[in-house]
């Protein structure tokens, strides 16, 4: 039995060893503890690190420490090692002459005079082994242990203590390493949301930014930067970089060409400061090596920008001197940083790509208007001396006939051209003139000019609502005025002998609506679609018999919109069609009087 004196002293140790939630200081507390409470001269403790051992914490005599801090070895070999060794309980022990030649030369042998009398005596080439396990069974490291106390191989007693303790620690150390994981999972989870989250800000070389400080601060990197490129010639190049400020002669551009010839992405490439070649990294690894020794950082990550298989850009991660390299989680959440900005440099170049084609179609829209008011400003001119002198044929010959059509026609054209001229002054025009207009005096007006005409065509044409009296809007007289008359004018031209056309007028509190109904040919259901378009003529054979020019509810609809109305239709082919223009009453930017 171990005495109460140790045990007292190995319960202490346990405490502080459980007390931590840091694994590095656990490892500490247990190589110092076996030396200080378990009389042992050297503690060495390796870590498993995937299949290596790595030599991270070593308690005993400076020099010691110096020879064997991390050092690496294969977990493979010291498995063999404990095949060999005696189980003392779970300490494995490898006495002097059973440890192959290469192991004893790779291990610390001390430098002690072994007493070949003493069967018990403490032999330099004898291993003694603590292997710690997690509370599941997973090997989790091993700690070698040398120079026992009175240089004699450990009593039974004394390889209890040894073994609680290990047990103990492995567990303390399986607890802290499972804490470790969860924040590391929080860390990360963290810096994905960040990134992830970037690509709703204003622009992309903003997002670059957000998402680089992001996994600087995640990972502790010396150095991060980030760069992209343009997808089918949109977009430009763009770059962001922290702590020191993105430059191109920091960038290292040959890294593109060296990514794209992979045969898969996205993979992370890391490159050691002295690797002497990588196969991966042929144009860009001398600079980027150059670019590492400028910030003393030891290692560099490369992680491709990927989005739908095309590679749009790349992040390089430089890590400093003796940091730790990146656990498997760490590098997963790299990788998927890269898909995300890949995912959110791809939707900015659509959105550029859009904003462009928006701008072009704004473009060619002015163009379209400027090139309708030069040429039919043009037009004008000539069209007017033609009609004069046509007008002053047919007075001097009235027996030309001919004449008659060159006048008909060059009427035409000049109505088209007076539209195509009403039409490009009011594309786009936002303000309109503000008086107080009668609607129903337009109304009673438009269906004077027009009776004649109606007349001549046998349609009866009447204003049904005289009864309503005055009723004033805001506008502009003229323009409104146009607005009846084109739905008069269509309603008598559209409609055959013998059919009817009526004009009401309806009120409610905040709004006033024209409604022009007719018994005429209709509008198909698809034409309906398409009658407030520029130029559109109904695909009626019977519409399009009739002369016109497409123009005139385009017009009225825009002057409609322009007052803050709206210009509807229902119709029926065959049956008939009703148009209603509908104004407010008052708007709060009506003048009060
Ligand atoms: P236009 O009458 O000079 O051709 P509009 O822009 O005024 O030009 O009308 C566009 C088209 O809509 C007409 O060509 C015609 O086919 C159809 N349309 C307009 N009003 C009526 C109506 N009241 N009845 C039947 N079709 C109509």
């Amino acid at each position: 039995m171990p005495s109460q004196g140790a045990l007292r002293r190995l319960a202490e140790l346990m405490r502080r060893v459980n007390s931590s939630t840091d694994t590095e200081v656990i490892l500490e507390e247990i190589a110092h503890g076996v030396v200080d409470v378990l009389g042992y001269g050297v503690a060495a403790i390796a870590r498993l690190e995937g299949d290596t051992l790595v030599m991270t914490n070593v308690a005993g005599p400076p020099e010691v420490v110096a020879q064997i801090l991390n050092r690496r070895t294969p977990a493979e070999q010291i498995l063999d090692e404990f095949r060999q060794a005696d189980r003392w309980g779970i300490l494995r022990f490898v006495p002097a002459g059973r440890m192959s030649e290469e192991r004893l030369r790779a291990a610390w042998i001390p430098e002690l005079e072994s007493d070949d009398d003493d069967p018990d005596a403490w032999h330099p080439e004898h291993a003694l082994y603590a292997p710690l396990y997690s509370a599941s069974g997973e090997l989790l490291g091993n700690m070698a242990v040398d120079l026992p106390a009175d240089n004699r191989v450990p009593s039974i007693d004394d390889r209890e203590l040894l073994e609680m303790f290990a047990v103990q620690a492995g567990v303390a150390l399986s607890n802290a390493r499972e804490r470790e994981r969860l924040t590391d999972r929080v860390r990360l989870d963290r810096m994905l949301t960040t990134v992830a989250g970037s690509g709703t800000q204003h622009g992309l070389a903003q997002a670059l930014g957000t998402a680089v400080t992001a996994v600087a601060e995640c990972l502790g990197t010396a150095q991060v930067w980030a760069r992209t490129f343009p997808i089918d010639a949109q977009g430009r190049e763009l770059g962001a970089a922290t702590p020191r400020p993105f430059s191109p002669e920091v960038d290292v551009v040959e890294l593109r060409d060296d990514l794209r010839s992979l045969d898969s992405l996205p993979v992370l490439l890391e490159l050691g400061v002295d690797d002497g070649d990588s196969e991966h990294l042929p144009l860009s690894r001398e600079q980027l090596q150059e670019r590492m020794r400028a910030i003393h950082a030891d290692r560099m990550v490369v992680c491709p920008l990927v989005s739908q298989d095309e590679l749009v850009g790349y992040a390089v991660l430089g890590f400093a001197r003796h940091s730790r390299a990146m656990t498997a989680g760490e590098a997963d959440a790299v990788l998927e940083v890269g898909r995300l900005l890949g995912q959110i440099v791809r939707a900015s170049r659509v959105l550029e790509t859009e904003q462009r084609l928006v701008q072009e179609l704004r473009e060619l829209a002015r163009y379209r208007s400027e090139l309708i008011a030069t040429i039919s400003h043009e037009l004008k001119t000539p069209l007017t001396a033609i009609l004069g002198h046509a007008e002053l044929i047919a007075d001097r010959h009235p027996d030309l006939s001919s004449i008659d059509a060159i006048i008909r026609n060059a009427q035409r054209l000049g109505l088209l051209v007076s539209n195509l001229l009403h039409y490009s002054r009011i594309q786009g025009r936002r303000e309109t003139v503000r008086r107080a207009v009668d609607l129903a005096e337009l109304c009673e007006a438009s269906v004077d000019l027009l009776s004649i005409r109606a007349k001549q065509a046998n349609v009866s044409l009447a204003f049904t609502t005289r009864e309503l009296g005055p009723i004033v809007v805001f506008g502009d007289p003229e323009e409104l005025a146009r607005v009846i008359d084109n739905m008069v004018d269509n309603a008598v031209k559209y409609t055959p002998e013998d059919g009817s056309v009526t004009v009401a007028m309806a009120v409610t509190e905040d709004q006033v609506s024209v409604e022009v109904t007719d018994t005429g040919i209709g509008i198909s259901p698809a034409d309906q679609a398409h009658v407030f378009s520029a130029f559109h003529r109904s695909t009626n054979p019977n519409a399009l018999s009739i002369p016109g020019t497409g123009l005139g509810l385009p017009i009225a609809q825009r002057i409609a919109e322009s007052h803050g109305g709206t210009l509807e239709l229902t119709s029926e082919l065959g049956v008939g069609s009703t148009f209603r223009f509908t104004l407010p009453l008052r708007t709060s930017r009506d003048p009060v009087d």
